[in-house]
């Protein structure tokens, strides 16, 4: 996504200056939020590819997939290709995401268990659920939930487990998540909260998953969500300040001369994005710098996110609980329709909002986090779900 979108920026900036885009995928830029439906055969692996060769050609934009980079020399402006061959840059963006982290439980090497993050990912989940009936999703965040739904829609029944005491732990609080959980109970899938796994079971193959209450829950498939880590590992000894992800400036400058990096890989003010708009906010900042203005430019997204499952509406901005002096919380709830709306204000400024159950004015909601809008005027009317938007624009 970062690695993309800065390429298409830097060609609007300057028709000349020759872009190459070095992968380790053997596909083209493609849209990650629908793996879920590849993983429940809604969509194909043709249907998420953004673009075929030739938008790549046209705009001189050279591509080249399958082509891993093992380590870059900022001193010298070269980056080495797994081949051990050396190329050399101008500048450098460091674009390459966020790798599934898998907890070290018992068994998670065992034929069966799947991460999902990548296309490949997504069609070996599905290869395996055609042969399965029943699967364990560990971790009930987003993806977990869109995975799940994926594994049912395949026809298989699903267990989601989560350690948080409920669902979208980043994303909702418990009184929103409650409602969440039922619509999702409601679709079929069983879920556990609360809960700690103890060990994936299994004589070569997955058989069952155990939790450490002692129950077993016994499954043909486990698929492990529980976060992210930022690829950095190729960059040990490349002398880049790196973190949790690679330092940079809101410029998304790193610490070395003409490298910038953006999008999941990127830690900025002690923060890493983990979303598409964040990545492109970071992307197109850091276009700006690659493209060789000194000025650079400046990302200035803020994270939001939507659950992707048909029939159930899950909105959630910025902040999702007060801290610090100052912040109030505005909550609406109608427990007879399910519907739960929260807008979290620091000193008149909205910093956070999450909806549930509905999906009046959450553009509208979102555009006032995204811009950090002073909305002390309207009260806690803000989070009504008769509140009328048309007023804050
Ligand atoms: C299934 C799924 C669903 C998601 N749904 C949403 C959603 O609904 N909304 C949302 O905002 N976000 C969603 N996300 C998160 C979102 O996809 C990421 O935040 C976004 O893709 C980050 O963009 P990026 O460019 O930083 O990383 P990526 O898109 O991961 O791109 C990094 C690329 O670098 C490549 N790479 C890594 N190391 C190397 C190397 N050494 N050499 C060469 N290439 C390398 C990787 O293979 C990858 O292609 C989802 C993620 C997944 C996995």
């Amino acid at each position: 996504m970062a690695g993309f979108t800065a390429a298409r920026a830097v060609r609007g900036l300057d028709s000349d200056v020759p872009i190459e885009i070095y992968t380790r995928e053997p596909y083209h830029y493609y849209y990650r939020p629908r793996l879920p439906d590849l993983v429940g055969g809604e969509v194909e692996p043709e249907d998420i590819i953004a673009f075929p060769d030739d938008w790549y050609r046209e705009r001189r934009i050279d591509v080249r997939l399958e082509e891993p980079v093992a380590s870059v020399l900022p001193d010298d402006r070269k980056i080495v290709l797994e081949g051990g061959r050396k190329v050399g840059y101008g500048s450098l963006l460091i674009a390459t995401g966020a790798d599934p982290f898998v907890p070290p439980i018992e068994g998670s090497t065992l034929d069966g268990v799947f991460v999902l993050r990548t296309m490949r990912d997504a069609l070996s989940i599905r290869e395996r659920a055609s042969v399965s009936g029943r699967a364990v999703v560990i971790g009930g965040g987003l993806l977990g939930l869109e995975s799940g739904r994926g594994l049912q829609r395949q026809g298989l029944s699903v267990t989601v487990l989560e350690t948080a005491d409920w669902l979208l732990p980043r994303q909702l609080d418990r009184q929103a998540a409650s409602i969440l959980l039922g619509d999702v109970r409601d679709l079929g899938m069983s879920v556990r909260t609360g809960v700690q796994v103890e060990k994936i079971g299994g004589d070569g193959s997955v058989s069952c998953v155990s939790l450490a209450d002692g129950t077993d829950l016994p499954c043909d498939m486990v698929l492990v969500s529980t976060g992210v880590r930022s690829t950095v590992g190729f960059l040990e000894g490349s002398g880049l300040e790196v973190d949790r992800g690679v330092v940079v400036d809101a410029g998304m400058r790193s610490s070395a001369s003409g490298v910038f990096a953006a999008g999941d890989v990127a830690q900025f003010a002690g923060m890493r994005g983990g979303n598409i708009p964040v990545a492109i906010s970071q992307a197109e900042a850091a276009a700006v710098g690659l493209a060789g203005d000194a000025r650079g430019g400046e990302a200035g997204a803020v994270s939001y996110n939507t659950l992707k499952i048909v029939g159930i509406d899950v909105f959630s901005a910025g902040e999702i609980a007060c801290s610090g002096d100052e912040c109030r919380e505005h909550v609406y709830s109608d427990e007879q329709n399910s519907i739960y709306r929260k807008v979290i204000v620091r000193a008149g400024t909205i910093v956070g909002a999450m909806v549930v159950g509905s999906r009046r004015g959450v553009t509208a909601l979102n555009s006032l986090v995204q811009e950090a809008a002073d909305v002390e005027a309207w009260g806690e009317a803000i989070a009504r779900e008769d509140f009328d938007f048309g007023k804050t624009q």
